[in-house]
């Protein structure tokens, strides 16, 4: 059964595997997989370092800060795109389906953290404007738009030029992506929009308390406004005891966010980092090749095969058509 992932950072790798060398990063790290996994369609997000440190370990050239990573990281996935047309850019959910029929894979172009805009709120429109249909303001520090999951000192919640920014994006007509917010920046968020908001790749905080996991208030509230949740395979979202966590777990947290509030807003956001992480994937869906796996757990917590279907692609293309057509 097809599957659409509305997280991956695999524009992290390419990033990474080009700038040493390596050509045909898609075709040869990641296209098996998805193959494999019948992943048909997904959003890019580019992870931009919130400082230079944090992208030392990922780059030999002398970078000034985060807008000199973000272009260069740009520049090399689309000297990858370019080069080898192993995904097609899409812009719209009718795109998606369309590239999708025609047997290719589909990619969504996302932002996760606007440590890239240096503050300047109109690089949303140059985002807009070089393909980016998807924008999460933060990751987990904060920076001039928002506090992250994992604010400092206080959660300030969104600032003057977070409100005016995400207020832009909805204009402008991109998903706005709550999962790396602060709570105060997520109602934040909610107060300034009106239209549907994703999780992109989040599970439910009553399972798992962490930061990054939403409350049950969240949930509803995502519900309400027609969005999507994601469900994220990071053993540390499944369970608190996270090296007990498995597959079976992630759906225990797709089947509490059904029950609360409908199975149409649950969704895959699964944030496979196989290919760099250190640490070890939660066993039963290691990887894009585990997706199947992961639709199985589900059947075995009750969910019907027509939710089945909505969960993994369905109710994520729902939510994108509705935003971009
Ligand atoms: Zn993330």
């Amino acid at each position: 059964m097809r599957v659409f992932d509305l997280h991956t950072d695999t524009m992290m790798d390419v990033s990474n595997k080009v700038g040493k060398g390596e050509t045909d990063v898609l075709g040869k790290h990641h296209m098996p997989d998805y193959k494999a996994g019948e992943v048909g369609g997904q959003i890019f997000a580019l992870w931009v370092p919130p400082t230079v440190e944090d992208g030392a370990e990922y780059f030999t050239e002398n970078l000034t800060g985060p807008q000199d990573i973000m272009m260069r990281m740009l520049a090399r996935n689309f000297r990858e795109f370019r080069d080898y047309h192993t995904v097609e850019l899409a812009y719209t959910g009718t795109d998606i389906e369309r590239i999708y029929d025609e047997g290719k894979s589909p990619v969504l172009l996302g932002i996760e953290g606007f440590y890239g805009f240096n503050g300047e709120p109109g690089m949303i429109d140059v985002m807009y404007n070089l393909g980016f249909r998807h924008g999460m303001m933060t990751w987990n520090n904060d920076n001039e738009f928002a506090s992250g999951a994992e604010f400092e000192g206080e959660d300030k919640g969104l600032t003057e030029l977070g409100v005016y920014t995400v207020k832009r994006m909805e204009e402008l007509g991109m998903l706005i992506d709550v999962s790396h917010l602060s709570f105060r920046s997520f109602w934040d968020v909610m107060d300034a929009t009106t239209g549907p908001v994703i999780a992109s790749h989040s599970n439910a905080w009553n399972l798992c308390h962490c930061a990054r996991n939403l409350k049950d208030d969240q949930i509803k509230a995502i519900a309400e406004r027609g969005g999507v949740i994601g469900m994220n395979t990071w053993k540390g979202f499944i369970m608190e005891d996270m090296e007990a966590a498995t597959e079976k777990d992630l759906a225990r947290h797709a089947r509490y966010i059904a029950d609360l509030v409908g199975p149409e807003y649950v969704a895959c956001g699964f944030d496979f980092c196989n290919y760099f992480s250190e640490e070890d994937p939660t066993p039963g869906i290691r990887s894009a090749a585990d997706a199947q796996n992961f639709l199985h757990a589900l059947r075995e917590v009750g969910f019907s095969e027509k939710e089945v279907e909505m969960i993994a692609w369905d109710n994520a293309l729902r939510v994108i058509k509705k935003v971009l057509g």
